[in-house]
């Protein structure tokens, strides 16, 4: 904060204030705000009703405010007479606006700029977390190999995506994204009504928060033998992955990358088809710094860990994606999703 020049972090919704403390504040119309002035002790705003959920912690202090008190004052008065404050970038706007009006000197600037090298950059217990959390997905990946697509709707696939999951040891599953046939063109397609045919390629993308960190992969699936033109495209982007992998080296680029693959696919004339970034840090958020894209000249450091995930789509026809979390370290980019990455042909 002395570097950046801060005189206080805010910090409210999103992974910033857990990151911290430990604590996840509820996303209401009561504010929770951690308010740590760069000299004095850390101060945690908290709903009286709240605060029994806050695991006390020799770091901050807890205030709790009682219905009808103005915790927008409370906060002001924390922060005192301030010139910079950095307020966390998933704050409430009605709050951010409300904190400008009751500190009119200060100037505001995003709590990323400092939370975001902290965050990005995970330690060996984080790491830990993230394994475990993929060996669990790459379980449920394994199981749905044996499974029947075939006859199925999008939606009932999602539905047994999202139930291995916790079974495996997810809290809680954040997507399962099932794209069959045409609707794979779309890389986001919510999982709907259409039921998977004979010859489908079926996009699965599905992830989760295992004790607070997330997991995130993509298999694809193939109901009955697959086309010429489905294996090679397959084994075309399959290699584009696997080489994008390889060039996650401690102090390559992020945009490199991203290029690794996009040149990759260029070999096989598919580059115009792989129209999204390679891919996006991931920790305490599924999608978070740093974010693997052209134009992003960020170093990889060890410790970063993020999807490499690229995929190409035929609007009309179908689309692929094949997506691993991978954690730069010192010896190499080591991949924490390790499951078969064939297409899988299924029923
Ligand atoms: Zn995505
Ligand atoms: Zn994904
Ligand atoms: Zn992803």
């Amino acid at each position: 904060m002395a570097a950046a020049k801060l005189d206080v972090l805010m910090l409210s919704v999103g992974a910033d204030l857990p990151y911290l403390t430990g604590y996840e504040a509820m996303p209401l119309e009561r504010l929770t705000m951690l308010v740590l002035a760069r000299d004095a002790a850390a101060t945690l705003v908290v709903p009286e009703l709240e605060a029994p959920r806050v695991v006390p912690d020799a770091s901050f202090v807890i205030r709790p405010w009682s219905e009808g008190d103005d915790p927008i004052a409370a906060v002001a008065e924390l922060a005192g007479p301030v010139a910079r404050v950095a307020i966390g970038d998933l704050t409430w706007t009605r709050f951010t606006l409300a904190l400008q009006a009751a500190l009119p000197d200060a100037h505001f600037t995003p709590a990323n700029t400092i939370m975001s090298p902290l965050r990005s950059v995970k330690d060996a217990a984080e790491v830990d977390a993230l394994r475990h959390a993929a060996r669990a997905v790459d379980a449920v990946a394994v199981e749905m190999r044996t499974r029947p697509f075939g006859g199925r709707t999008e939606a009932d696939v999602s539905r047994e995506l999202v139930d291995r999951m916790l079974e495996r040891g997810h809290q809680r599953a954040n997507f399962a994204i099932v794209g069959s046939g045409p609707n794979g063109a779309s890389p986001h397609h919510d999982a709907g009504d259409r039921v998977i045919q004979s010859g489908d390629v079926v996009v699965c993308d599905f992830g989760g928060t295992m004790n607070g960190y997330c997991s995130d992969t993509t298999r694809m699936f193939v109901v009955g033998t697959p086309t010429t033109e489905v294996a090679d495209t397959y084994a075309a982007l399959a290699e584009a992955q696997s080489r994008a992998v390889r060039a996650a080296t401690v102090g390559t680029s992020c945009a490199e990358v991203d290029a690794v693959a996009r040149r990759s696919l260029a070999e096989h004339d598919l580059a115009d088809a792989f129209m999204h970034r390679i891919g996006h840090g991931i920790g305490l958020e599924a999608h978070e710094d740093p974010y693997l894209v052209a134009g992003n000249s960020t170093p990889l450091a060890a410790g970063h860990a993020f999807s490499i995930e690229p995929g190409v789509y035929f609007p009309g026809r179908f689309g692929m994606r094949l997506e691993d979390i991978v954690v730069a370290t010192a010896v190499g980019p080591e991949s924490l999703n390790v499951s078969p990455h064939d297409l899988a042909v299924v029923e």
